[in-house]
């Protein structure tokens, strides 16, 4: 993946008096409620938060083999995690303030059945413990040592996710912040990854080890189902990146999916969500925020407010794409 090196420092509340911003071609207009026929669905795809070909690959390995969506996000999104050279994600991911490494992940089936987990460190693969939550418990989400304490219970290792480099960066922004969480533009890697199998039946999963140096205990969007990810199979999927209280105040990819199920294309639909942002923020040129989603006809979409967001698409051996998502123009 392509690293953003770029960080801009400020704090949560930088003011600013922002012009009016004009969308490329953000609809506005209400539309009467159509809902989505699907059409038969001919080949399986997978869509992804930024370029992330071992990611997508490794979906791409489960579904050509008739895997399920949900087998498929899972295996996908575990490549990020295991890469210590994604700073955004799993092992490697950049700490919290103090210093530790805090993990937040959800996975959502075809059935509407969904997991996560927050806060939890020392365990590499947030999104398979999100999954044990989903399948082995009665509820949808644990946090914190009791995430940790269920992973241990369930087989999971535990590891050390601060690696020499990782470490030294934040060592450098404690001399230099006085505590200041960083507001990430460009340097959002959190991976979002839907995808529909040769059944139709769509998955997603979100992971992320949040915006970094953030406060002790603060949780994002990426694990809370309907903000950072959100499936309905009748329907389609949205998963999200960026600056995660912004999509958490507008419960962005339910909002996503909502409007695909109102007649929207999978395109609007991440328009218009990013649209609700701006609306309510007049600080918005100091974030970033990113949706990408998919509909039932396997039709996608991706939209941000600042450039530099891509994804990636696999939809055919041999045909995968890196797309540069269409951004607000401010
Ligand atoms: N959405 C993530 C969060 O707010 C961060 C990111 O995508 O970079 O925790």
């Amino acid at each position: 993946m392509k690293r953003r090196k770029f960080l801009k420092k400020s704090s949560l509340s930088t003011a600013g008096i922002i012009s009016a911003p004009i969308l490329t071609s953000c609809k506005t207009d209400s539309k009467a409620e159509v809902p989505i026929t699907p059409t038969t669905i001919t080949k399986p795809i997978v869509i992804a938060t930024w370029n992330v070909p071992n990611s997508t690959a490794e979906a791409w390995k489960v579904l050509e083999k008739n895997g399920s969506a949900l087998d498929a996000v899972e295996a996908g999104v575990k490549m990020e995690e295991a890469d210590v050279n994604n700073q955004s994600v799993g092992k490697g991911g950049r700490p919290d303030r103090d210093g530790n490494v805090t993990l937040d992940a959800c996975i959502m089936d075809q059935n509407g059945n969904c997991g996560a987990v927050v806060y939890m460190q020392n365990v590499t693969h947030a999104v398979s413990v999100a999954r044990k939550v989903m399948e082995d418990t009665p509820h949808v989400m644990l946090a914190g040592k009791s995430a940790e304490k269920f992973a241990y219970e369930k087989g999971f290792p535990k590891e050390n996710l601060l690696t020499e480099k990782s470490k030294a960066e934040w060592l450098e922004w404690k001399k230099e912040s006085k505590y200041a969480p960083v507001i990430n533009i460009e340097n959002h890697d959190t991976i979002g990854m839907l995808a529909i199998d040769e059944k139709g039946d769509i998955s997603g999963a979100c992971t992320t080890s949040g915006m970094a140096y953030k406060m002790a205990g603060r949780i994002g969007d990426s694990p809370i189902i309907g903000s950072g990810l959100f499936v309905d199979n009748e329907i389609g999927g949205a998963t999200a990146t960026g600056q995660g209280e912004e999509i958490v105040k507008t419960v962005g990819s339910f909002l996503v999916v909502e409007l695909m199920r109102q007649g929207r294309s999978p395109q609007e639909a991440c328009e218009e969500a990013v649209n609700r942002i701006i609306k309510n923020d007049p600080n918005f040129k100091d974030i970033q925020v990113g949706y990408i989603a998919v509909n039932k006809n396997g039709e996608t979409g991706g939209y941000c407010i600042h450039p530099g967001f891509s994804y990636r698409i696999f939809s055919e051996k041999g045909h995968e794409n890196n797309i540069s998502a269409s951004y607000l123009k401010v």
